[in-house]
This record gives C-alpha cells, structure tokens and sequence, in this order.
C-alpha cells in the first residue's frame, strides 16, 4: 500500500530530510495516492508523462523534474516545477535562462553531477563544475539552489558512500564560497530506494523515491 510504505519511510527519515515521491511510470490513481498520503513533493522524469499529471494534480503538488532534460523542453516546464535537479550543461542553463526570461519567471535548479564518472549518466564530470557554476551569476533568471547526484550501479555500500561524501564535500565547499544570491547551497539531493539510508547518514537533506513507495 501506497500509504503504508510512505509512512513506513517518513518514520525512518529525519524532519529536516525532504521526501520527493518519484512518480514517474505511475498511473495518475496511484499518484493521487502519494498527495492523500501527505506528500506534496513529486518527481517526474519525463515531460510529456510530467504535463499529463499536471494538467490533473497541478499546483497540488510540488513538482520536481529529475530526468535528463531535452533543450527543446525546456519550455514546457518553465513555471510548474519547483526544482529542475537535472541541469547537467552550460547549454542547457542558457535556454532555462533565455526560456524563464520570456515568461518572466525566475527557474530554481540543482546541478547534477556525474561523480561516479558511468557513461550511462547524464551530470556534470567534477572537474567541469566550475565552468558551470561561473555561467549563473550573469543568469537573471536562473537560480542554483544545490545538487544532486546518482548512487553508482554497484552492491558494494562502500563505493557509494564515497560517492555520497564526495557530492557533500563539493556541496560544502560551495557553500563557503561567496557566488552571492544566486548560487545557494539549500538542497543536496541524493539518495533513491537502495541507497536513501547511507545518502541521509552522508548529509543528504532531500531523497528521491521511487520503487519503495510504489511496490
Ligand atoms: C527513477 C529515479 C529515482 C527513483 O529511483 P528508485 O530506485 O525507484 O527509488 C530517483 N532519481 C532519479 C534521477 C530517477 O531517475
């Protein structure tokens, strides 16, 4: 039951960690369920799948777009998201820019970063992010509020904690530097349903969701 497995993982989670139901794949009923248990944080990671629940649940929820994001898209998102968490690009920055500008509206985003260096991911190599985070004080219409990352594809909790901590010292890092109003560091969003637990005891404060809500 929907209801019982959101409970059953609010209780195990800190207050201050943010629970992002990911909806993606769901049928609009069983997303429905996820608001009537008291979640109003959900991802999508498609936007054609993302339009169709909006156009039902719309401002009901938050909205959090976590899948790799087409410039092309972009458009259909400006305005309904509360976090874009897959920016990945300085291309991809510039058309939220140039895109929130025409609708006058100010886009909130995290970075996604590619630390487990897995070709089969999209995010931002390490060693780029500065190249990135140097675009946005010049973005009028783009905010970065933190990051996020994937868990690498392995069994061993050891690697992924070293991916975790890593992803919280560059968050850390950034925090201390002075990027001024527009580069904030207030979500680290990392964790999913195998690796939620080692994310939170490594400082993440927001977990993606999916399988463990929905089975
Ligand atoms: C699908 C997905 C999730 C949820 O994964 P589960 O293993 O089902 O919890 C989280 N984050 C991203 C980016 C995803 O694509």
């Amino acid at each position: 039951m929907i209801s019982e497995n959101i409970n059953q993982i609010q209780s195990e989670i800190p207050d201050h960690v943010t629970l992002v139901a990911v909806s993606k794949y769901q049928s609009i009923e069983d997303t429905m369920a996820v608001l009537d248990a008291g979640i109003h944080d959900l991802g999508e990671s498609r936007v054609q799948d993302f339009l169709k629940k909006y156009e039902v649940i719309g401002d009901r929820s938050r909205w959090h777009f976590i899948g790799h994001l087409q410039k092309n898209k972009v458009k259909y998102l400006i305005g309904k998201t509360f976090l874009i968490h897959s920016v990945d690009s300085i291309e991809l920055v510039n058309v939220i820019e140039k895109e929130s500008k025409k609708q006058g509206i100010v886009t909130d985003v995290l970075l996604q970063l590619n630390l487990a260096r897995e070709d089969s991911k999209s995010g931002i190599l390490a060693e780029n992010l500065n190249a990135v985070l140097e675009v946005i004080p010049s973005c009028q219409f783009v905010r970065v509020k933190g990051l996020m990352a994937m868990g690498p594809l392995t069994q061993n909790n050891e690697k992924i904690r070293e991916i975790f901590m890593e992803l919280k010292r560059i968050y850390d890092r950034i925090k201390e530097e002075s990027w001024g109003e527009v580069i904030k560091m207030n979500y680290l969003s990392m964790g999913m349903t195998d690796d939620y637990t080692i994310a939170i005891e490594e400082g993440s404060n927001m977990i993606r969701v999916g399988r463990k809500i929905f089975s």
